[in-house]
């Protein structure tokens, strides 16, 4: 089978398009023949570096898709034809996260494209468990969009940071696929969300998406915008993972009492943190990242029943995935950058 396969570290140069072998289905798993999988910030960190993450070369690239059952047993709720998509963790079943339901805290998660083969491939073969079915009449690179930004939003808006409808949200860096997905999936929920980018046009566009107020922060003092735009209160929950460039801000522009929920650090993981504001203020920090399997199918059907549909930057074949790298990694995108297999 054709796919896009990690030789080495570093650059494009060890990201190589060519022949794989075919997956062996196990018993209890189910064949995929992918059609679609979008680029995630960590396919970058395994292009690129990979450390600490435990896995073996030639690895194939990517951690989200949907494609097509193609073998299946009987028994798993799963036909030959039923249009899926995927989630990413292949967990134990059988430590105490995953007997509690909180499988995203698995001590031996394997996750595709880090840990095991992943989806940038025709074809793959995980358990049945984590194939799900896709909304209707959605596109493949729109349905594997959802298992990775939209599952991480989700869990850090509904489950961690217990967005109200009444309440208003913070989110920093939009334009982003987590950042995208926390604003489509906090106005569905009835949300104010203010949203942040150095890039004037990305404001102009979350503001055409639904978001209430964009602040630039090239020529805005962010703290200060969303104390006039609250009326000097602060925001309910702050949704964040620019790290370290946009901490202190985070910190500052929450309520009292207010939850702050990061599931990242792109611009740095140390940052300075000014403890006796988190405890005079009683601020909760939130970790979060990705989400449990009934979390994916949660979301599923929240966004079927809203007709959310994550937001598309570009599709690429997969001969043009080093392009689709690029893309990602210019951050000159808006959306999900897909690749077609
Ligand atoms: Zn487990």
């Amino acid at each position: 089978m054709k796919a896009v396969y990690l030789t080495g570290h570093g650059g494009n140069e060890v990201v190589t398009i060519g022949e794989r072998p075919m997956p062996e289905r196990q018993p209890g798993e189910v064949l995929v023949r992918l059609h679609a999988a979008t680029l995630n910030r960590v396919d970058l960190y395994m292009r690129d570096s990979g450390a600490g993450i435990t896995h073996m070369l030639p690895q194939v690239m990517g951690i989200d898709g949907a494609g097509v059952v193609e073998a299946v047993d009987e028994g798993h709720g799963l036909r030959v034809g039923d249009q899926v998509l995927l989630y990413p963790g292949v967990t134990c079943g059988h430590c105490e996260f995953c007997v509690r339901g909180q499988e995203v805290l698995c001590t031996h998660m394997k996750l595709l494209g880090e840990h095991r083969d992943g989806t940038l491939a025709q074809y793959t073969s995980v358990p049945a468990r984590n194939a799900v079915p896709m909304p209707q009449g959605w596109s493949f690179e729109e349905a594997a969009a959802l298992g990775v930004n939209h599952l991480t939003a989700w869990r850090m808006l509904m489950t961690q940071a217990r967005l109200q409808p009444w309440e208003t949200v913070l989110i920093f860096g939009i334009g982003g696929g987590v950042s995208l997905a926390g604003l489509q999936l906090a106005k569905a929920m009835g949300a104010q969300v203010i949203v942040t980018s150095r890039d004037a046009a990305k404001c102009e566009r979350a503001l055409a998406l639904g978001a209430d107020a964009a602040i630039c922060s090239a020529t805005h003092d962010v703290v200060k915008e969303v104390m006039r735009l609250t009326h000097k209160r602060g925001v309910d929950v702050v949704f964040e993972n620019v790290g370290a460039a946009v901490w202190d801000s985070a910190l500052r522009s929450a309520v009292r009492g207010g939850r702050i929920v990061t599931c990242g650090a792109t611009s740095g993981d140390q940052p300075g943190a000014d403890l006796r504001r988190v405890f005079i203020r009683q601020l909760q920090i939130h970790g979060s990242t990705l989400g449990n399997l009934a979390e994916l199918r949660d979301l599923v059907g929240f966004c079927a029943q809203h007709n959310l549909r994550p937001v598309m930057d570009q599709v690429f074949a997969m001969d043009q995935a080093h392009a689709a790298l690029d893309r990602l990694a210019s951050g000159q995108q808006f959306g999900k950058v897909a690749v077609r297999l």
